[in-house]
Order: structure tokens, then sequence, then C-alpha cells
């Protein structure tokens, strides 16, 4: 494979940015070797600055649903572009997407645009805060968030724990503000409520854990989180930046009817743009200025293109049988791989939810927590994930992230990636 015109475009780039990128996860460091440089997508295919083409499954980590440059979404983009990028004053747009959203959506009744899932889960937590006036806040480990400081914070040894900051630069005293348990852990979570009583204003959560790992947690588990922040008077935040529209227009909250009281967007709603949303009753989204007293703004925020390509992306998803056909296709890829390693007695397993799989080393039938994770099992899917690019399979360059199959991916792609994987497995495990 060619990867001269990559090469060059990454040393390139290593003297305009850290690490040669413009996010960390993409400079392949966990890997190895250099990352290539896109050049164009089209349907379930990326090509490389040296034409190398790919089946593509990381679908920009999430927000692809219908694959790349679905029709309907470009011209959506280019008819909103012709009218004017963005005018910082209401469009029509936004209350289309809106209504389109709560039609479908059970668990919100109003709803705030922003630009990205960071700032959606930012100011989310902002409301919790607000309108509980407490401080504290809960999240998992193994659960990602987007980077803002609060939630940058990462477990400490022990049950029930305020993080150690996972960057340079978080305040010692936004850490503190944060506590940090495991996932699948009811027990972490009582002791919790019972060290700092009254003074937690939110659990925040991955009701599908999909940032590290795949980690699918039990219903009764989720459960358990609505019931103890009803109890304690604490909101429950289900983070559906990544689940969101990919296990159809109810999320998690559908998927296990366990209602939380704030829900964050992301990644599919903007249709490839930059779009972030959060949600929730009336009551509580009230309290958002400018008609409440928790501030939150943002000068591109319901953007009209981003938001006619997140209408003509929902649109699509909205067809009959969309996501039904999506699971049904996901599911025979990802079976007839586990049959696969299965046979062979490989120590390998893709769990998989909705249109979301993963690849993990591992003999367990389930896998709930982040400390279940053996990271030395990231060194086979360094060589998977190097063996498949070789053959035009393009996964996420990092063992901890899931892949995702779009309306794009037609069964002959699939069936021809999956013989490849099989392949590279055999390598893999020689
Ligand atoms: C991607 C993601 C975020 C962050 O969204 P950005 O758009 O990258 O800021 C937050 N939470 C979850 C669950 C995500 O998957």
């Amino acid at each position: 494979m060619k990867r001269e015109k990559s090469e060059v475009l990454y040393e390139k780039a290593r003297t305009y940015f850290p690490g040669g990128v413009n996010s960390p996860v993409r400079a392949f460091r966990s890997v190895g070797g250099s990352p290539l440089f896109i050049e164009r997508g089209k349907g379930s295919q990326i090509w490389d600055a040296d034409g190398n083409e790919f089946v593509d499954f990381c679908c920009s980590w999430g927000p692809l649903i219908l694959g790349h440059a679905n029709d309907r979404v470009i011209d959506a983009i280019k008819k909103a572009a012709e009218k004017g990028c963005t005018f910082g004053a209401p469009t029509a747009l936004e209350n289309e997407l809106a209504s389109l959203i709560l039609k479908n959506n059970k668990y919100i009744q109003k709803m705030r645009f922003v630009s990205s899932g960071t700032e959606a889960v930012m100011s989310a937590i902002r409301l919790a805060r607000g309108y509980t006036k407490r401080d504290k806040i809960l999240k998992f480990e193994g659960c990602y968030h987007g980077h803002s400081d609060s939630l940058l914070v990462k477990a400490g040894s022990g049950l029930v724990t305020f993080g150690n900051s996972s960057s340079a630069g978080v305040p010692l005293s936004f850490v503190n503000e944060t506590i940090v348990v495991s996932l699948n852990n009811e027990k972490a979570v009582k002791q919790a409520f019972i060290d700092f009583k009254d003074q937690i204003a939110c659990i925040i959560i991955e009701p599908i854990p999909a940032n590290n790992g795949l980690l699918l947690q039990r219903k009764e588990y989720l459960q358990f989180l609505r019931d103890i922040c009803t109890e304690n008077k604490a909101l429950l935040i289900f983070d559906e930046v990544i689940s969101g529209f990919r296990i159809g227009f109810n999320g998690a909250a559908g998927y296990y009817n366990v209602h939380p009281d704030i829900i964050t967007y992301g990644k599919i709603i903007g249709g490839g743009l930059p779009v972030g949303m959060y949600g929730a009753s009336s009551e509580l989204m009230n309290h958002i200025s400018p008609e409440g007293s928790v501030y939150q703004a943002g000068t591109l925020s319901g953007n009209p293109l981003a938001i006619s390509a997140g209408i003509a992306q929902l649109t699509e998803c909205l067809k009959p049988n969309f996501y039904t056909e999506l699971e049904a296709k996901t599911s025979s890829f990802v079976n007839s791989l586990n049959d696969y390693a299965k046979l062979n007695r490989y120590c390998f397993r893709v769990f998989s939810i909705g249109s979301i799989f993963w690849f993990a080393f591992t003999d367990a039938l389930s896998i709930e927590t982040s400390e279940e994770i053996i990271s030395e099992s990231m060194n086979n899917f360094k060589v998977l994930h190097k063996e498949l690019l070789e053959r035009g399979v393009y996964l996420g360059p990092s063992g901890y992230e899931v892949g995702f199959i779009s309306e794009a991916h037609s069964l002959e792609t699939l069936n021809g990636a999956k013989r490849v994987i099989m392949e590279c497995l055999d390598i893999v495990f020689q």
C-alpha cells in the first residue's frame, strides 16, 4: 500500500498542530504508524491521499449513520449555504429539527441546540447544578463525556473516590466536585450518596458506554440509578451523544425504558456537521437563560447548515424499518465473526448493540466495567488494525473505540469485509 502522500502531509501537519492532528486519537498513537489523510468518502467507502480505498467502520466516530456524502444530506447543506451560512438570529430550520425530534422522542419536551457533544454535556451539568443548587457530580470510570474540566476525571483507588484529573490543567478544586465510581456497581453509588448526602447534583452516565470498549449495562442497573437519583433529589443525565439516534429516536432511554431527567445528544444529530443538543422536561429547560438563571449561549448554535444536515439525516432515519434493517445487517456481520472465532478457538469476541460493535480480544461473555478490559489485549488489536488497513478495511485507530455500520454498508460490502477480518484474525492468532 502506498503511503507517501499521507506521510508527507503528516510531516507537514506536525509543524502546524500538536501531534499533527486536531483531535488526539487521530494520530494513530495507540496502533503505531502514521495516520492516513483522507481525501474523500462516498457511502461506506473512503479514499486516502494516496488513492487507497477502504471500507470505513469508523464513520467519523459515529455521526455518519447514512454513510459518507449522502446525497440528501449534501443537497440540504448546499441549499442552506446558498442562503447564507449564519445569522445569529433564529431560523425556521431550528423549529423544524426540534419538531421532528420531539414528535419521535418521548423523553424530552424542550431542547437547546449547541455545537458539540462536549458543549451539550457541559451545559447539562450546569443545568443540573443550577436546578439542584448542589455542586458535586457523579460519573463512571469508563464513560467519556467530552473534554470539559469537570469530566476529565478518572477513578482513584477505593470504592468511592474523587478522581484524579485525566488531563493537566484541570484545577484540583474542580476534580474535588467530581465523584468517580465503577460501572455496574450499586454499592459504590449508594456509598457516594451516604458520604455526600444532599451534595450530589446529578449522576451522569453513557447508558450505552461506547467510548472505552462497549460496556453494556444491565437495565436493572440503569433503573437503580434512576431510583437512587429520585430518592436523593439528584438528577439523572443520560449522555446519549453516541447512542442517540443510533439505537432509534428514543435512544438508550427508550431501549431500556428508563427515564432520565436530562439527555445530551451530538454526533448523528448533525448529519456530519457540528451539532449538539441537550433536552429535558419543559420545567427543567425553563431554567436555561433567557427564561431562567442558568446561562448558556453560542454564536453558531442552531447553525443553518448544520441544522439542515441534521434534518436531512434524521428524516432518512425515520423511514420505516430503517433501524431494524441496520440492526439486522449488524447482527449478521457480528454473529459470523463470533462463530468464526469460536470455531477456531480464538480469544476474540465482538460485542454489539444496534449498529455499534466492538472487537474485544477476550473469552469473557460480557464486559461491563473498564477494569475488565485487559490492556495487553490491545497488542492484538494493534496487529489486527495494521493487517486490516493493508487489506482495505478502516477501523478507528484504537482498540478502545467502537465501530459503526451505516445504512450505506451493503450486505456485499459487509460480507467482503467479514472475509478480510477473518483472514486477519488468522494472522493475529497464527
Ligand atoms: C463523542 C462524545 C462526546 C463528545 O462529543 P464531541 O462532539 O466530541 O465534543 C460526549 N459524550 C459522548 C458519550 C460521546 O460519545
